[in-house]
């Protein structure tokens, strides 16, 4: 059965009781972000970035292994572009939400379909990143993460294990996700006892399976997203609201909840878990 919470008024959400007693009661939790997230922080996605001389080129003009290997100078600067975009933009109240639900939970799991590392920099330290960091750069030809490199004015700039060219560490068209983040990924989804899908329109798969495979599992899932997605109807709990006010709710719910029963617990039995709220 599903609940739907409707807005009480525009900014904010009603988070059902029943959903806080379980998420407070969980032993592990796993959650699924997607571009919603990273919009609420003004990281424009592929297609808004796309401004400018940039607007002139087809995606797999600018984003396709095909694409580097004809252009690797195009490619390279339009990553340049966007990193430029990422690193002006800074974690949302989404974000540290997440960061906050982490250190509060005895297990927790974060997977995005991300590439801006705002997670992180929010303080989310267990992070599956399903597309690759696009502040990450490795080797086209061998496939290594490469930290440092001479700049030598070359675009993109050389390898310096075996100098072929430098590419951003994403996950391109036509590109399969990464093996071992993919496996990670379904297990900490199949293992849960609440799944989370926040921000994403569960439509491009393999991530957008995810859901439905905690589902099956036995999870109790929530959706958090603006729109309705294919997943709606099956969520558990379908929140339709931004990420960035509903996860704070979410969050001072399952705080005041642990709050009451610290309260209730004679001294000497607090789990350790409500210690930290
Ligand atoms: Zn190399």
């Amino acid at each position: 059965m599903s609940t739907h919470a409707h807005p009480r008024h525009p900014r904010g959400v009603t988070i059902p009781d029943e959903l806080v007693r379980r998420l407070a009661g969980a032993k592990s939790m796993t959650v699924l972000t997607g571009a919603g997230v990273s919009a609420e922080s003004g990281v424009p996605t592929f297609r808004d970035a796309q401004t400018g001389l940039w607007a002139q080129y087809r995606p797999e003009e600018l984003a396709t292994p095909r694409a580097f290997r004809r252009n690797p100078r195009l490619v390279w600067e339009w990553y340049a572009w966007r990193r430029k975009l990422v690193a002006n933009a800074k974690p949302n109240p989404a974000h540290l939400a997440l960061a906050e639900l982490e250190r509060l939970l005895p297990r927790f799991q974060l997977i995005t379909q991300n590439v801006d590392g705002l997670h992180q920099r929010a303080g989310s330290q267990r992070v599956i990143e399903l597309h690759g960091n696009i502040m990450r750069t490795r080797c086209y030809d061998e496939g290594t993460a490469v930290y440092r490199w001479e700049d030598t004015g070359d675009i993109p700039p050389k390898c310096p294990n075996c100098g072929g060219r430098l590419r951003p560490d994403v996950v391109w068209f036509e590109e399969a996700l990464p093996e071992t983040e993919m496996e990670l990924a379904t297990r900490a989804s199949t293992t849960c006892d609440v799944f989370c899908s926040v921000g994403t329109s569960t439509v491009v798969h393999p991530a957008a399976s995810l859901p439905f495979e905690a589902l099956d599992s036995g999870a109790t899932v929530v959706e958090i997203n603006l729109q309705p997605t294919p997943f709606t109807a099956r969520a558990h709990f379908a929140l339709a609201g931004a990420a960035g006010l509903v996860l704070p709710e979410l969050l001072a719910s399952v705080r005041s909840r642990f709050r009451i029963s610290l309260s209730e617990l004679p001294a000497g039995q607090k789990p350790s878990q409500c210690r930290r709220s």
